[in-house]
């Protein structure tokens, strides 16, 4: 068994954006690089929070501190990546508030090679291993779904003259013999890195326009961007093909509103947003605790579309971003909070399918 099939547990890690004002006085890195403190100081906080606990301490798998778009690929993304080649689903979530670096961790940053985040260095590792493997023959499509108060829009609905979900969020969640499909959303057949990277463009592209043209935020939604992978043996004859997902997930920002926006788009997104993000939870503590029979997927369009992502035998990877200033110290807390709950959900150990 291959170390990247044995995971048993979502792995959970921290990424901060790095900040000329970063709260060093506040937020203590551990030298073991898996263990962040906060440092709250009761004196400029208005009331008493958690008992009048000051300090709070969160072991993770891995901070990933002042560190390289290169070295957060190697530590997050390379081992789903090469299990998902394997026929293991796989998904990468990017988790925490808007601004703290979720879509810089992802996609990265457009105008620089070398800050390439975790989608396109994942294109460039399937492509490397598929033109490698001598021994299977691989088919890869991709996807690129948005996920917006609870409707579904395909982000590649244009391209190539495919039909799919469109703007006005027209694609069903549905499941055939354990498997999650998404009516109307577009499946692309991809044959390079280079088509690869012009679809990834094309569907940030769109998420970009359709955002401006609904007058929202882009990170007020959920994108998951999915690399399907069916391999098959070629020394076997009658091989079937094993398909697997990889997903990537920028979710949607996870700050709490301001005590003044309480009504209009602003609301109600942020309603759809903290419900889907608390189904999420719920979803995976579920997973974690052998719920089997009673896992709520179906309660949000987020759970339901990672369902056969999330449950069981595939490999998940939660990366918490925090934006490390003062000013935003209680949602990095909140942020923390969330992480190391999930750090202590157990999968089903996963067995080798080749
Ligand atoms: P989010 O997706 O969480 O809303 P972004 O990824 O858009 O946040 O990041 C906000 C800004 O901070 C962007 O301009 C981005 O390029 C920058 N940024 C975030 N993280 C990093 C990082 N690790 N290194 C350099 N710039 C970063």
């Amino acid at each position: 068994m291959s170390a990247h099939a044995g995971g048993s547990k979502v792995r959970v890690f921290i990424r901060t954006r790095p900040t000329a004002n970063f709260a060093q006085d506040l937020i203590e890195y551990l030298p073991d690089r898996q263990t962040v403190s906060i440092h709250q100081e009761k004196d400029s906080r208005k009331g008493v929070i958690d008992n009048q606990l000051s300090s709070w301490s969160f072991h993770l798998d891995g901070v990933l501190h002042d560190v390289s778009q290169e070295e957060v690929y190697a530590s997050v993304g390379r081992e789903i990546v090469l299990g998902a080649l394997e026929g293991y689903n796989g998904t990468v979530m990017c988790f925490g508030q808007t601004g703290a670096g979720k879509t810089y961790t992802l996609t990265g940053a457009t105008e620089s090679y070398k800050q390439r985040g975790i989608i396109p260095r994942a294109l460039q590792e399937v492509f490397k291993e598929v033109e490698q493997r001598s021994t299977h023959t691989f088919r890869v499509h991709l996807s690129y779904l948005e996920i917006y108060n609870d409707s579904l829009v395909d982000l590649l609905v244009t391209v190539g003259g495919c039909s799919g979900a469109g703007p006005g969020g027209m694609a069903v969640v549905e499941e055939a013999g354990g498997r999650v499909s998404i009516r109307g959303l577009s499946l692309h057949p991809v044959h390079n890195e280079e088509e690869a990277l012009s679809l990834l463009f094309e569907g940030e592209m769109n998420r970009i326009i359709g955002a401006h043209a609904l007058n929202k935020h882009s990170s007020r939604s959920h994108c998951i961007f999915t690399v399907e992978i069916e391999s098959r043996s070629r020394n076997l004859s009658d091989a079937n093909f094993v398909t697997s997902k990889l997903n990537l997930v920028d979710l949607a920002g996870s700050e709490r509103l301001g005590k003044t926006e309480t009504e209009g788009q602003v609301l109600k997104e942020a309603m759809y947003i903290n419900k889907s993000l608390s189904f999420l939870e719920q979803a995976i503590l579920a997973v974690a605790d052998r719920r089997r029979d009673h896992i709520p997927f179906r309660q949000s369009k987020l759970t339901h579309a990672l369902k056969d992502s999330l449950g069981g035998k595939c490999n998940t990877v939660l990366v918490a971003n925090i934006y490390g200033e003062a000013a935003h110290i209680e949602e990095t807390l909140s942020t923390l909070r969330f992480a190391s709950r999930m750090k202590h959900v157990q999968m089903d150990p996963i067995v080798n399918k080749h």
